[in-house]
């Protein structure tokens, strides 16, 4: 077993000032049984060491931005010469012209785009655009899919069709979450029946296109196209979530690996390049609803400021390198069956999905294709191995419910080790 006696002692200080001890409630460790999380002290490439010296191989990649790794030399260029050249202007700069440019070429139905703070800014501000432009109130979401956490969009709700939306925080009033359809993923008839029921009050249906919130589920042959097609029909606009999915799979979104196309999309973690962006955009008419052209307002101090910019350019140059995504792949693939070998050896019951660099495993034997299935995944066996995990020097993210992800920076010397360490886990399970 690891010392992390310094961990728990920087914890307990936490708790006196940072409400919980930590400033993102994923990053306690309540889901897997309490107790101290592990403090981070420097992160380098693939790696990590905490406050106590000991190493961990990263697959938490800070829930995903980190996809060039941690401190990577191109990226790090680019935040040092913003810093040097100022941090923040609140005028327009060259910058943001060049990264949209690259973001559009990248995603060509964002014909327009806004640089904003985070994802939770970008899926807000988008729902805003569509209500604006459709003039209608509803939206329909996905149940276990998590679009930030503005009001609207913290309703999972029952799954079932057309379940009206409970929140799932306090502090919100029922009179939004009224607004709010909850749907099960991948369940088309359900979705047409809210459709059926809801179409013509919905301003929006708001969609991951790959699942990255309960792990790691794919849409099923024609789900989303099915989806674009009835929500349309129901005159609403189709808004892509790819907040995680953007770049991850390929240079551009999940919408152009799968080939369709939202009105609206999303976009937040890798194009910061490790530093705080959110940006949204889509089809150029249904964009001018937004001030100054529009009367949709939406507006940040922050936004487009140069540092995150030029971070988002550096990492999106890293990515459009050739054979990035191939090594996803390769890397990805070799992970998985080494994982698969090792459970079938230690009799290990596992469900494992995965895309490219970007995988979960669940304990559980029946396959998971939407949140119901996710949610039976056994929480008490995977808290026992995210601890092994953790004392074999991998750090994966304390929660059943989220991604493991590969980076540029990882070898394959680091999957071989990352198999060995799961091996001796699942045998200990
Ligand atoms: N959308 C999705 C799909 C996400 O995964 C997240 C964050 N995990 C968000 C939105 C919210 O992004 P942020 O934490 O940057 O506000």
């Amino acid at each position: 077993m690891k010392n992390r006696e310094r961990s728990a002692q920087l914890h307990e200080q936490a708790m006196e000032v940072i409400l919980g001890g930590v400033n993102s409630p994923s990053r306690s460790f309540k889901a897997v049984g309490g107790g101290a999380p592990v403090s981070m002290e420097r992160a380098q490439g693939a790696y990590f060491w905490d406050v106590d010296g000991n190493r961990y191989i990263d697959y938490l990649a800070a829930y995903g931005p980190i996809i060039t790794g941690h401190a990577h030399p191109h990226v790090t260029q680019a935040i040092t010469e913003a810093a040097a050249n100022g941090t923040l202007y609140g005028t327009p700069t060259p910058w943001e012209i060049k990264f949209a440019t690259m973001i559009r070429e990248a995603i060509p139905s964002m014909e327009r785009i806004r640089f904003n703070n985070s994802g939770t800014e970008a899926v807000m501000t988008c729902i805003r655009v569509a209500r604006a432009y459709t003039n209608r109130v509803k939206v329909i979401k996905f149940a276990g899919c998590y679009h930030g956490h503005s009001d609207l969009v913290l309703v999972a709700a029952g799954s079932g069709p057309s379940t009206l939306g409970i929140p799932d925080s306090a502090g919100i009033p029922q009179s939004i979450a009224n607004e709010v359809i909850t749907v099960p993923f991948n369940d088309i008839d359900a979705f047409a029946a809210a459709i059926e029921k809801w179409g013509s009050e919905t301003a929006c249906v708001l969609v991951e296109p790959i699942v990255g919130n309960f792990g790691i589920v794919e849409p099923n042959p024609g789900f989303l196209e099915e989806v674009n097609r009835l929500t349309h029909q129901a005159g609403a606009l189709v808004v892509y979530d790819e907040v995680i999915t953007a770049f991850r799979f390929c240079y551009g979104g999940a919408q152009n690996l799968l080939g369709v196309e939202p009105d609206l999309t999303a976009l937040g973690k890798i194009i910061g390049g490790g530093l705080p962006i959110g940006a949204y955009g889509g089809r150029r008419e249904i964009m001018e609803q937004v001030a100054p052209l529009g009367p949709a307002y939406q507006a940040g101090t922050m936004a487009g400021n140069p540092a995150s910019i030029r971070a988002g350019i550096a990492c999106l140059e890293v990515l459009a390198q050739p054979g990035v995504y191939e090594e996803f792949e390769r890397l990805g693939a070799m992970l998985e069956q080494g994982i698969r070998a090792a459970a079938e050896k230690h009799g290990a019951q596992i469900q494992l999905n995965r895309v490219k660099g970007a995988m979960a495993v669940y304990f559980t034997d029946q396959p998971v294709y939407d949140y119901d299935t996710a949610q039976k995944a056994d929480s008490e066996v995977f808290a026992r191995f995210f601890r092994l995990l953790l004392d074999e020097g991998i750090c994966i993210a304390p929660s059943k419910y989220e991604a493991w992800f590969i980076t540029t920076a990882h070898t394959e010397q680091d999957i071989a080790d990352t198999i060995a360490a799961v091996e001796r886990c699942f045998a200990a399970l």
